[in-house]
């Protein structure tokens, strides 16, 4: 977390000892502070406070956005590359009869919105497309998917928990109806998020209880981790030129660097719009795993697919749907950079990669 945003936490922690929804005094400061943070996430948004429902994160924004406008059964559009959140949540309304089609994307994992509108039919209830994916960083055209769907009066979520702060996100400019973020993407706590709900749309809430957020999420709001999810989503605001432009510079030196340094070495996603920190590197014949296992021991940090899948070792749905085999995918990490990270960190990545890729390599080569 960024220590101001760590500040905030420590103080809203000490200080706001009130329940917001109480009158006494000290529940009403408690409330401004609420107020305070709906503010500023709406402000990074583009949306109006009161269409700010705070939630534990991107999982719960993205449960309740699908839940709570399918009711099934029905049918919902989305996309073959989704996160896990938008996909079994899918897949466990299939089971009280929802049918929902993915829709395939190229290979740059891209969507073509004629394909999403294609999809549409009479009984479709939502679309649900990703703003940027979490293991390739491509953008989707989201903002023509909207309109698409508007035009059949279809409501659309967008899921732009990686998104957020990485790129501009802004609810009117796009056209959706629904979008899920989350703090920890931005520098913010873990379990805390948001679910934008545009004015008038109809939700059903998923849990009873309370009558916070406007009745549409009961429960006390976790208030000093959405203060501190305020004060991310600020500060994002404020440096969001200073960081695009680090990051941007870290990851195409990084690529760059790679490729002249790492033979086979190909950067998955590379042909589309992606989001300034994200590279997904296959390392062509290399054991991805066993590369991942000894740049952890040299103290570099990477993933394989995405870490809510890590352990699992299976090829990512992702690059699968990209049209990458099954061992291309299992030979492709992901390395992300963010604004805490300088020049210094790419060189000593660079140095470990390749010292590490060329070892593999010529034990491999040795070994047949
Ligand atoms: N959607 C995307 C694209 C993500 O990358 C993630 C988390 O990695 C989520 C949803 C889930 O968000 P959370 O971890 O806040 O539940």
């Amino acid at each position: 977390m960024h220590p101001a945003v760590l500040e905030e936490m420590l103080r809203v922690s000490r200080s706001e000892f009130g329940n917001p929804s109480s009158i006494h005094r000290e529940g009403q400061q408690a409330r401004r502070a609420l107020d305070r943070a709906r503010m500023r996430v709406a402000g990074l948004i583009g949306a109006a406070p009161e269409e700010i429902v705070f939630t534990s994160g991107g999982t719960e924004s993205i449960d309740l956005a699908i839940q709570g406008v399918t009711v099934a059964p029905g049918h919902v559009v989305t996309s073959a590359v989704e996160h896990q959140a938008v996909l079994n949540t899918c897949r466990h309304l299939e089971q009280s009869g929802l049918r929902v089609t993915r829709v395939g994307v190229d290979g740059d994992g891209l969507l073509d919105p004629r394909s999403v509108a294609a999809a549409l039919g009479d009984d479709t209830r939502l679309v649900s497309v990703m703003l940027a994916n979490n293991e390739v960083g491509t953008l989707q055209p989201v903002r023509e998917i909207a309109a698409a769907a508007r035009e059949r009066g279809v409501p659309c979520h967008c899921d732009a928990v990686q998104a957020l702060g990485k790129i501009p996100v802004d609810v009117r400019d796009m056209g959706v109806d629904l979008l899920s973020v989350s703090a920890h993407k931005l520098g913010g706590p873990k379990g805390a998020g948001a679910l934008y709900v545009r004015r008038g749309l109809e939700l059903v809430p998923r849990l009873y209880g309370g009558h916070q957020e406007r009745h549409r999420r009961a429960g006390t709001e976790n208030l000093s981790g959405v203060a501190a999810f305020g004060m991310a989503c600020d500060l994002a605001r404020q440096q969001f030129e200073d960081r695009t432009r680090l990051m941007t510079t870290l990851r195409d030196r990084f690529e760059r660097e790679l490729r002249g340094r790492v033979q086979g070495v190909s950067v998955n996603g590379a042909g589309a719009g992606r989001l300034p920190n994200t590279s997904n590197v296959m390392f062509t014949g290399l054991d991805g795993e066993a590369l991942l296992m000894n740049l952890d021991l040299m103290g570099v940090a990477a993933s394989s697919a995405s870490a809510c899948s890590a352990g699992q070792n299976e090829p990512s749905h992702v690059l699968r749907a990209m049209g990458l085999t099954a061992e291309q995918t299992l030979s492709s990490l992901r390395f992300s950079f963010g604004p805490t990270n300088d020049e210094d960190d790419v060189t000593r990545a660079i140095e470990v990669i390749a010292e590490l890729a060329g070892r593999m390599r010529s034990s491999k080569d040795a070994h047949g």
